[in-house]
């Protein structure tokens, strides 16, 4: 595998992009680390680590604030990097591009600012059976404080969103669909494109919770048309407590702030308070300056690389841990979606996801097993977690045989 790619003449090159990757050579329970669990947060290439080190090792100051030259530089860097973040996604304008802390943090703030202003007794909202928890738990606030409904459009037995069960779902009372991009719990990569435009045809608007989005799809705002779209940037090789909100301008706009204090005012008396420009309106406090330059270098990075063939990469990856998991015996995996990204859930007869965990780790292969955050949906397949394998772009096939490897012996022990 290693030989085949670096003869072709893809720009991937597997064992390159490994050596980007430092914590890949951390030994664990005396094993070689053996890390498929990037659908909880992705390892860091040398490039972003460096470049938060040189943030605060020459560049640190507070931003939009200070007149003089080190806050300058300090504020140029970040706003640089609003910019990357804006043509990664393609955002009109970076002015579209609000940091916040994660994905979960967005959606909270479009749950608030636009749920405050726009959401009525009797609207609807509608959310999937798949959604994370970040993407239910602020919507079921929202519509008990409005008396409005929340309505959830189911999943297939293959793991998809059935598309006429929206187009039942959706009417002209339906303010916000709030949908996965690519599910943390099964893989599945959404039609969010052709999901958005059937929203939209009821004047809805449309959220993507794009958290597991940014590795494993290509991401373009516009071309989904979608009214927000949300990331984590330690989901996409940045730093942790740094994420996205991209809204339309005009939405945002017409939205009010969520939140209260420095930067986000023009003019402040006791009596009342002007509100600043976007994207500032909803940037209160001191960002996350290191960490928005940071998850811009990361998306360089990911840019470099190329993500087309990335994604061929990790499907490579799914392909081969698929087959390699269909042959221990017993093994079910949840969640077989037409289009996925690299990302294994299973069971295996009664034995329990954690103990599967444990044996793995012993290992030094580290998964996930629990209910992923979407225990709804782990209820629609009557089950209470699963064993999880996610890899990335710094997975190889040696990887996926040592994940599975060491599924197959947790499967005899367990047996
Ligand atoms: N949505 C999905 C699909 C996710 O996978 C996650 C993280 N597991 C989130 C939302 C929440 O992301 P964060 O915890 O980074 O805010």
């Amino acid at each position: 595998m290693n030989q085949k790619k670096s003869d072709s003449k893809s720009k991937f090159n597997e064992s390159l992009v490994r050596k980007d990757f430092p914590i890949l050579n951390k030994k664990v329970n005396g094993k070689k680390l053996v890390y498929a669990d990037s659908a909880a947060t992705t390892q860091k290439p040398t490039q972003v680590i460096d470049k938060i080190n040189n943030y605060y090792s020459s560049q640190n100051a507070n931003v939009h604030r200070g007149i003089h030259a080190l806050s300058e530089e300090a504020t140029r860097e970040f706003e640089k990097s609003r910019e990357i973040i804006a043509n990664f996604i393609n955002a009109n304008s970076s002015t579209e591009i609000i940091f916040t802390k994660g994905a979960t943090e967005s959606i909270n703030l479009v749950a608030q600012s636009f749920g405050e202003k726009f959401i009525e007794k009797n609207d609807e909202i509608l959310i999937s059976t798949m959604e994370h928890h970040s993407n239910i738990v602020p919507w079921q606030i929202l519509s008990q404080r409005k008396d409005a409904k929340l309505k959830i459009i189911p999943v297939s037995d293959n793991g998809e969103i059935i598309i006429d069960e929206l187009e039942k779902l959706v009417t002209t009372r339906t303010k916000i669909v709030a949908l996965n991009h690519v599910s943390n719990a099964l893989g599945t990569i959404n039609p969010v494109t052709k999901l958005t435009k059937i929203a939209k045809k009821f004047g809805a608007k449309v959220l993507i919770d794009g958290a597991q989005g940014c590795v494993n799809d290509l991401v373009d705002v516009q071309r989904i048309g979608c009214d927000f779209y949300v990331f984590s940037g330690h989901k996409a090789l940045g730093p942790t407590g740094i994420g996205v909100l991209y809204g339309r301008q005009d939405l945002l706009e017409d939205m009010p702030p969520w939140q209260g204090g420095g930067d986000m005012i023009k003019k402040v008396t006791f009596e009342q308070t002007t509100f600043n420009d976007l994207p500032y309106k909803f940037e209160a406090g001191t960002p996350n300056i290191s960490g928005a330059i940071g998850l811009a270098e990361a998306l360089k990075y990911l840019s470099k690389i190329g993500l087309n063939e990335i994604i061929t990469h990790e499907k490579e990856l799914l392909e081969m841990a698929t087959k390699r998991a269909l042959e221990i015996p017993n093994l079910k995996i949840i969640g077989q979606a037409e289009n996925k990204a690299a990302i294994i859930s299973f069971v295996i007869d009664d034995a329990h996801p954690q103990d599967i965990g444990t044996l793995l780790d012993q290992q030094g292969v580290a998964i996930r097993s629990g209910h992923h955050c979407v225990m709804p949906l782990m209820e629609r397949f009557g089950l209470e977690g699963t064993a999880r394998a996610s890899f990335c772009l710094y997975n190889n096939e040696e990887d996926v045989n040592a994940v599975f490897d060491a599924v197959e012996t947790a499967a005899k022990l367990l047996s």
